[in-house]
């Protein structure tokens, strides 16, 4: 199959009889992004952003690396390419952001990886925006974490995305790249240094 074909909706399970969602055999919940907006504030305000941001880092991470598992067991695509953007796919599905991808390239012999696109609808940063207006730097700190997730999975060595415009620092979209950890220089150093225990 395709990445576009996929039917997350199809292999979702609702069954309020006994307080469970579920996609094959993981369990999900259903949540306000507001809530998530709350908690990811209530980090920022207690630990500082540089915590709050590694923490988000890292959950997001867990996210897309769990993800990508649940998918490659689950469904057979017609080549490679198409499972690994299968993953911009799912994001869609879990309401995360739209993604437009412009450009793909990898080779899982050689271990390269380059992938590029952009987030539309973010809500990690529409969150981020209801509490800090002024930002710097890209704010979709779980989204650089579950494409970094994604794709250490799909390539078996680590990858690192990194968020280089994004509507919370007030550009017109969210635009990030994603390539080997190995390859980035000093742009990339926090975001390896709060996954480097994953
Ligand atoms: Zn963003």
């Amino acid at each position: 199959m395709k990445a576009s074909e996929l039917e997350y909706r199809k292999d979702l399970s609702l069954t309020p009889d006994i307080g469970q969602i579920s996609f094959k055999d993981s369990r999900l919940i259903l949540l306000d992004v507001n809530s998530l907006g709350i908690l990811r504030e209530s980090l920022i305000s207690k630990l500082g952003v540089e915590q709050a941001r590694s923490i988000m880092l890292q959950f997001g991470y867990q996210s897309g690396f769990s993800d990508y598992l649940q998918i490659k067991t689950n469904y057979t695509f017609d080549n490679e390419e198409e499972l690994l953007i299968s993953g911009f796919n799912l994001m869609e599905w879990e309401g995360l952001a739209k993604t437009v991808l412009t450009d793909v390239r990898f080779s899982h012999s050689r271990k390269e990886l380059q992938i590029s696109g952009h987030w539309l609808n973010s809500y990690e940063a529409e969150q981020h925006l209801i509490y800090h207006q002024e930002n710097s730097e890209g704010v979709c700190w779980s989204f650089a974490g579950y494409v970094s997730g994604w794709c250490t999975a799909f390539l078996d060595t680590k990858v690192i995305a990194v968020e280089r415009m994004c509507v919370g620092k007030g550009d017109a979209h969210c635009e990030w790249i994603a390539k080997p950890a190995n390859e980035w220089g000093i742009e990339a150093h926090f975001i390896i240094d709060a996954l480097k225990e994953f």
